[in-house]
């Protein structure tokens, strides 16, 4: 039967602190939105993974971080412009109320300060020290990271990521040509309704890391068309988060859904929030659906590799079905 995961990209301003022109009002709303986010997860004993932003373990920075190889003026947005505040860098009690959550979650890591891995100037050098610094501030604060997003689902340098005690990690959602976040699936759902997501398989990528494909962002449908179409009938997304549990209550498949804290800025994202968090609860109460973390997904099917290459005295062939 299926699986549902939800992952979350915790990040405060470090998701936009190479924009010119950040996104304010969302940046304002990530704290409040974290801690909705574990309430609701607690309040649906959900758990989930937490990608969190290395640099966010830190109690306070000051904006010198001369042993990380990155760009000239990577780091400058902590010490001047609109976001030079350090309470939107740093966030350790943040961070530790997801280890004290009645629910228990998946820490992971996001980068130690949202370098985006799929970029050319991004050196293997500088993918390096974002996970080991990322690795090494969770491992300090008492957390065991084994599950990774790449920055913006840009996926480069897994050999990197394979290097280090990461096991998995959040890959792009398979193209259906399209889907709900796609140009055209936003025309299609603001005019006939959205599509289901797909419900994705996690594979053993040629590394050895578990890639658990995306199924649906949860806030990548918004505006108007959203407004309209939710005017007429439910919230779409929540249609969408239905159609994916049909599916998952059918076969076997991963729904994985996923978010930010800072998606949560009005009352219409924190009412579909609360509706797709009821609607995945109440799924694992009556069918046979299970929610599990990107880290368990892994294990799970890294033991299943193993299972097969103990039966078959011939090496495992992760491309094999
Ligand atoms: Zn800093
Ligand atoms: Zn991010």
């Amino acid at each position: 039967m299926g699986t549902v995961v939800l992952s979350v990209d915790a990040e405060l301003a470090w998701g936009f602190h190479d924009k010119s022109s950040p996104p304010m009002a969302r940046i304002a709303a990530a704290r409040e939105g974290w801690r909705a986010l574990l309430d609701v997860f607690d309040e649906h004993e959900l758990p989930a993974t937490w990608a969190v932003v290395g640099h966010l373990f830190l109690s306070s920075c000051d904006g010198s971080h001369p042993d990380i190889p990155a760009p000239p003026g990577w780091f400058s947005a902590e010490r001047d412009g609109d976001l030079a505040d350090e309470v939107l860098f740093c966030a350790p009690e943040l961070v530790g109320d997801i280890g004290r959550a009645d629910t228990e979650h998946d820490l992971g890591i996001h980068t130690f300060s949202h370098v985006q891995f799929g970029a050319l100037e991004t050196t293997a050098a500088l993918a390096r020290t974002e996970i080991e610094l990322a690795v090494d501030v969770a491992r300090q604060a008492g957390f065991d990271p084994a599950s990774f997003v790449f920055p913006r689902n840009d996926v480069g340098h897994r050999s990197e990521l394979a290097d280090s005690p990461i096991l998995c990690y959040r890959g792009v959602r398979p193209t259906d040509g399209g889907g709900l976040g796609s140009r055209s699936g936003k025309v299609r759902a603001a005019a006939f309704g959205p599509t289901a997501p797909p419900l994705v398989e996690p594979s053993i990528d040629e590394f050895g890391l578990v890639d658990v494909p995306a199924s649906l962002y949860l806030y990548g449908f918004q505006g108007v068309g959203c407004r309209m179409a939710s005017l007429l009938r439910e919230d779409p997304v929540v249609a969408a988060v239905r159609s994916g549990l049909d599916a998952a209550a059918e076969r076997d498949g991963v729904l994985h859904l996923w978010l930010h804290p800072n998606n949560l800025v009005t009352e219409r994202d924190h009412e579909r929030l609360g509706q797709v968090c009821e609607l995945v609860a109440r799924y694992r109460d009556e069918t046979d659906v299970a929610v599990e973390t990107m880290r368990s997904v892994a294990r799970r099917t890294l033991a299943a590799r193993s299972d097969t290459a103990g039966d078959d005295p011939t090496p495992a062939d992760p491309q094999s079905p």
